[in-house]
């Protein structure tokens, strides 16, 4: 049986499944990420073929650079997925799925834009910038 996982937006307007195994987490420490979330980014993906979406006309995208979008759901505000232009992978915000689920942290990237007011202490992986086995927004 293919692993599927459920999710929803905080008000229930975009509700979305993924069908198979989710990628461990990334958690993004990069200014935007910051400024969007108020803290940083915890995401997997999905192959976007694998994502299916009830109410994508609530998703609003903001592309925050030439490079990739982030969509978020544009009657509550909840942050729900980040595409890359040229990836057939989509991103899904850790946070937003149904629980339980496999979800499993797995590298911090951006370390070196961190904000000042936590520490990292999770023993996985830093990177000051990106690992080349993730897209990440060019700059
Ligand atoms: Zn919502
Ligand atoms: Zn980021």
């Amino acid at each position: 049986m293919i692993e599927t996982n459920t999710g929803a937006c905080l008000c229930g307007a975009v509700r979305f499944k993924t069908s198979g195994p989710l990628r461990g987490v990334v958690y993004c420490h990069c200014q935007q990420c910051r400024r969007q979330t108020g803290h940083f980014y915890a995401a997997t993906n999905v192959a976007e073929t694998a994502l299916s979406v009830e109410g994508a006309d609530k998703v609003s995208w903001y592309a925050a650079s030439p490079y990739a979008r982030r969509g978020f759901c544009s009657v509550c505000g909840s942050a729900l997925f980040w595409k890359h232009n040229e990836s057939e992978e989509i991103s899904v915000m850790a946070g937003v799925f149904d629980r339980p689920n496999t979800l499993k942290g797995e590298v911090h990237i951006f370390v070196a834009d961190k904000a000042d007011y936590y520490t990292i202490d999770d023993g996985l992986p830093q990177y000051d910038r990106s690992t080349p086995s993730i897209v990440v927004a060019g700059d």
